[in-house]
């Protein structure tokens, strides 16, 4: 029972990598004749390549979570959307991948072995970015994208096409809420800086008046305000002349 379902898995597994095979093979045919040209698109706008959604190996790090990223990174000059890589770069926890990359990999595996129809990226794991995108995904070179290119379900639409203008409008909106959110948090943290500073002088004016004092020193009345000793203007009822510190004046 447990050879013939190990057996069966072991043809389906094999069956998919010769397709996975065939598809690869298809690429470099199509590197060499490239994608269909735009339709409807700018004319003048050079359609990118699948190196243009791949990460450099020379800006991959390798002391960061190699988790792939596609989530926001859909390109929508092409339909259906291309998604451009990026690092997850979390802290690594293990084998080069950070906590809830670790966890979203093992999700997936462990969904993809139990049905083969079903693909880790189902459950948000994209792979590593050290390593080939999986052949399902929706990126430039991978087997789908050959697959989708060659049935005309991959087209590139380009710039000025509805969807890509929109999702450069929204992203526009997007940075222009997050500025205004920057700026309104700056001044919130200004405005409660200067109450508090106006507290603080309040508070020191509060403390200045207290510390002051009225002393008759030889008939006459000065003001002292710590240590120092000034003539005291009785019509203003505040310091006037400094005379001097006090001991050095008690003591004249
Ligand atoms: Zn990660």
């Amino acid at each position: 029972m447990f050879s013939s379902q190990l057996t069966a898995a072991s043809a389906a597994f094999q069956a998919m990598e010769a397709e996975n095979r065939a598809l690869r093979a298809r690429i470099a045919e199509l590197e060499a004749d490239p994608l269909p040209p735009a339709t409807g698109g700018a004319s003048t706008e050079t359609i990118p390549t699948e190196a243009d959604y791949r990460l450099r190996p020379a800006d991959i790090r390798l002391d960061v979570c190699v988790g792939r990223t596609l989530k926001g990174n859909e390109d929508k000059r092409w339909s259906p959307a291309i998604y451009r890589e990026t690092q997850c770069g979390g802290k690594i926890e293990e084998d080069g991948l950070c906590t809830r990359c670790l966890k979203k990999a093992a999700k997936g595996a462990a969904a993809a072995a139990a049905d083969a129809a079903v693909t880790p990226t189902y459950y948000g794991w994209s792979g590593r970015v050290t390593e080939e995108p999986f052949r399902w995904q929706h990126m430039l070179g991978t087997a789908w994208a050959v697959h989708a290119a060659q049935t005309g379900k991959l087209k590139w639409l380009g710039s000025d096409s509805a969807s890509a203008i929109k999702a450069a409008e929204k992203e526009a909106a997007k940075a222009a809420a997050k500025a205004a959110k920057a700026a309104e948090k700056e001044a919130a943290k200004e405005a409660a800086a200067a109450a508090k500073a106006a507290k603080a002088a309040a508070k020191a004016a509060i403390k200045a008046e207290a510390n002051r004092e009225l002393m008759l020193i030889g008939g006459r009345i000065y003001m002292i305000k710590g240590r120092e000793l000034y003539e005291y203007d009785t019509t203003l009822d505040a310091a006037g002349t400094f005379v001097g510190f006090l001991d050095s004046a008690t003591t004249a």
